[in-house]
């Protein structure tokens, strides 16, 4: 995904970028592909800083970690970003730590790849654990049938969790009247 900003000629600017199906690439287990990408930046200028900051939306592809099934999921995320030139990022240093986002330009055509920073807009938008909807009941864990489409008919032991409750409690009961 790269970005001209040579294309404008007034700041502030809005614009819109667009990423093909597969442009990102998001290396988790549970991310099967993205489908694509869209992004709103409102670009401010500073002198030969680009300040950018916009919302993300993106269509994925996941895993259930529950049933294994794949399912797509929007996802939007924020983003918050500077454009530079390595040599003003530099000078820009030396005045001041900070701990911003930079991108810097490529050549001298105000020409910057922002990929990777979308990259890791994307990321940090998947969730730990993706399920396909709250209520996935999973796959049953000795035959492996998948529980949404309904029961398997494994007659599996329970362990009661009430009365393991019941156990603790008077097992703690038990140790505070000793002391
Ligand atoms: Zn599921
Ligand atoms: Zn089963």
């Amino acid at each position: 995904m790269v970005l001209y900003l040579r294309e404008f000629e007034t700041f502030p600017v809005q614009t819109c970028l667009y990423a093909e199906p597969g442009e990102i690439a998001v290396e988790y287990d549970s991310v099967n592909g993205v489908n694509e990408v869209v992004i709103h930046l409102n670009i401010h200028r500073s002198s030969d800083e680009y300040y950018c900051r916009g919302t993300l939306q993106a269509n994925l592809q996941l895993e259930c970690v529950r049933c294994l099934k794949k399912f797509d999921i929007e996802l939007t995320g924020e983003m918050d970003f500077i454009i530079c030139s390595m040599e003003a990022h530099d000078r820009y240093l030396k005045e001041a730590v900070d701990d911003e986002d930079y991108v810097f330009f490529q050549g001298n055509e105000l020409k910057a790849d922002i990929t990777d920073i979308v990259r890791q807009t994307v990321m940090l938008a998947v969730p730990m654990m993706p399920i396909c909807s709250p209520s996935c009941k999973g796959l049953c864990s000795h035959c492996g049938a998948d529980l949404n489409e309904g029961a398997c008919g494994c007659q599996v032991e329970k362990i009661d969790e009430r009365w393991a409750g019941l156990r603790d409690l008077l097992r703690n009961n038990n140790l505070e009247n000793r002391g």
